[in-house]
C-alpha cells in the first residue's frame, strides 16, 4: 500500500501563494503611484490657493483673520466643524425637494443650484 505524506504546501499550494504575493505587491504598487499623484495634485492646489489668497490680500483690505472666519464658517455648513467640505442634502430653490449640494442643476426639475461651492462640484 502506498502513503503519501505531506510536510509542507503542494506545489499546487504554492503556486497558488506566489500568484496572490504578486497581484498583492501589484495593488500596493498602484496604490502608492496614486497616493503620489494625490499628494503632487494637493500640493498643487495649495500653491494655487496660496498664490490666490496672496493676490487677493494684496488687491482688497481682506485679512488672514477674516479668511480664517470664513473658512470656518464654511466648513460648519455640512453641520461639523472638521475641515472637511462634504456634500449636504438642500433644498431645491424651484421645487422644494432634496438636491445634493455638488450637484449643478436639480435632478427633479432641472433648476440650476446655488453655486456656493465653487471648488467642490
Ligand atoms: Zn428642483
Amino acid at each position: 500500500m502506498f502513503h503519501s505524506f505531506h510536510y509542507g504546501p503542494s506545489f499546487g499550494e504554492l503556486a497558488n501563494a506566489n500568484s496572490k504575493a504578486n497581484s498583492a505587491e501589484n495593488k500596493a504598487r498602484t496604490a502608492e503611484f496614486d497616493v503620489r499623484r494625490l499628494v503632487e495634485r494637493i500640493d498643487s492646489l495649495a500653491l494655487t490657493c496660496q498664490a490666490m489668497w496672496e493676490l487677493l490680500r494684496k488687491k482688497t483690505d481682506l485679512t488672514d483673520d477674516e479668511l480664517r472666519q470664513k473658512m470656518q464658517e464654511v466648513d460648519l455648513r455640512d453641520g461639523t466643524a472638521d475641515g472637511r467640505l462634504k456634500s449636504v442634502a438642500v433644498d431645491c430653490t424651484e421645487c422644494g425637494r432634496p438636491v445634493n449640494s455638488r450637484r449643478k442643476a436639480c435632478q427633479y426639475c432641472g433648476c440650476e443650484m446655488q453655486a456656493d461651492q465653487v471648488f467642490d462640484k
